[in-house]
């Protein structure tokens, strides 16, 4: 079997049962639980690998998420080192607002930035379980998914040589701008789409959180959010114009709008620091369906993706996940074929209801720098239910938190 650290590829298989197109964390969750199971499987992956153990991005992860990567094996140093928050603060009107979701549900949290679990993802996979993975392939190209011997081209990095691999099922898990999505055939797919007309500067600064949990700053300038990430790095947002440039937001504009922005009375000064990610995101939301179809199976960002307004896209990557890789075991290994039959149905019951939460917090968020009193007022007013009404307090928890017992 190729290692992941050989170099060569010219003893790639001609046939896995699955090719996994992505390795990101749905990517690499798959391949963890199909080896796991002794299922064989190849992770290609265009970027070098530590390029993935370093990109920036999430790091809010659900209890349940945890959970399921905990019961799979996958969550030994996430649970040694994350820190747990059982708490988020509003900021508006010059005010603070601790919102103690933690003390209400008995559930938290956890703060774990996404490369430090790509890179156990990663190794796991490949230096633990024998995963085989290409990084640095070029050119994937998915063919022939309505038969039941698919296959999955590529450039291999180091010789050039295009090579072929036939499998049962492909995976889909290159995220927003992958090959796969676009290889269901365009009459059979609705894709859903949801534009916000508004951009976030994202910032990442080498600097120690200025407050020990979520910030979420409701300004009339525009939101401004705060998510801890680690004891050195911490990450902001700045509302923005979409297709903003970072370059209009030198280190002065930015952290003076996240004073004004974040500002409330008797709160500590910001913690600043240099700025080692700055780039803007033009907020929007999409979901393709079906997340299906003949032997390809969409998981995480490749099948829908959700703007980073309620920190929910990785554990939403992840869920996908632990479906499609028990449900590809059940197929592989035992010949039943119910979970990948109930596959898309039971990710989309999630992903819409946390479509629906991130929509409803956007407007929160964006009500009082819309321009419309009536959007800052209807907003403001969702604020301070969450404050005067136990009900309302009690349905924002399990939204955050993702609790539902059923979705
Ligand atoms: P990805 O992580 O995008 O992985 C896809 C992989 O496929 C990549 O490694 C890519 O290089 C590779 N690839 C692409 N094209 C190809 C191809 N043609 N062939 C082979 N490989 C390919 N989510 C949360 O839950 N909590 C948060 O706090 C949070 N914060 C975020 C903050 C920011 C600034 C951003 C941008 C996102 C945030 N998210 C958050 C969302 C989260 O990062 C994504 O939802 C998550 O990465 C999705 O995982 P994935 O495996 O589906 O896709």
């Amino acid at each position: 079997m190729i290692h992941a650290s050989s170099p060569a590829d010219s003893d790639a298989p001609q046939h896995v049962p699955v090719v996994v197109v992505g390795a990101g964390p749905a990517g690499l969750t798959i391949g963890n639980i199909l080896r796991a199971a002794s299922v064989d499987c190849l992770v290609l992956e265009t970027e070098t690998r530590e390029f993935i153990e370093q990109r920036p991005r999430a790091g809010v992860i659900e209890e349940w998420a945890v959970r399921g990567l905990e019961k799979r094996g996958l969550a030994r140093n996430l649970l040694d080192r994350a820190e747990l928050h059982t708490s988020c603060e509003f900021r508006f009107d010059q005010e603070r607002y601790r919102f103690h979701y933690g003390e209400m549900t008995g559930s938290h949290h956890f703060v774990y930035p996404q490369p430090l679990l790509v890179t156990d993802l990663v190794r796991e996979y490949a230096d633990v379980r024998g995963g085989e993975i290409r990084f640095g392939v070029r050119d994937v190209e998915v063919q022939d998914i309505d038969t039941d011997r698919p296959s999955v081209s590529y450039t291999c990095q180091e010789t050039g040589e295009q090579r072929v691999v036939h499998c049962d099922f492909v995976a889909g898990c290159d995220g927003a701008r992958g090959v796969t999505r676009a290889s269901l055939p365009p009459e059979r797919v609705r894709v859903a789409r949801h534009d916000y007309g508004i951009g976030w500067l994202a910032l990442l600064a080498e600097a120690p959180p200025s407050a020990d949990c979520v910030l979420f700053g409701c300004h009339g300038n525009g939101f401004a959010g705060q998510m801890p990430r680690s004891p050195e790095v911490t990450r902001y947002y700045l509302q923005c114009p979409p297709g903003d440039d970072p370059e209009n937001w030198p280190h002065e504009r930015v952290w003076a709008e996240l004073r004004q922005r974040l500002g409330a009375a008797g709160v500590p000064p910001l913690t600043e620091g240099r700025l080692i990610e700055k780039r803007v995101l033009d907020m929007h939301d999409y979901v393709v369906e079906p997340m299906v179809h003949g032997r390809l199976y969409l998981a995480g960002d490749a099948a829908h993706l959700v703007a980073p307004i309620a920190a929910k896209g990785m554990n939403l990557a992840l869920h996908d996940a632990f479906l499609l890789g028990d449900a590809l075991v059940d197929r592989l290994t035992d010949g039943d074929d119910s979970g990948l039959g109930g596959y898309a149905e039971a990710c989309l019951r999630r992903v819409w209801d946390y479509q629906e939460f991130s929509q409803w917090l956007a407007e929160v968020f964006h009500g009082a720098a819309s321009g419309d009193p009536y959007r800052a007022g209807t907003s403001i007013a969702r604020l301070r239910r969450l404050f005067s009404s136990p009900v309302s307090a009690a349905a924002f928890a399990e939204r955050y938190l993702g609790t539902a017992e059923r979705y």
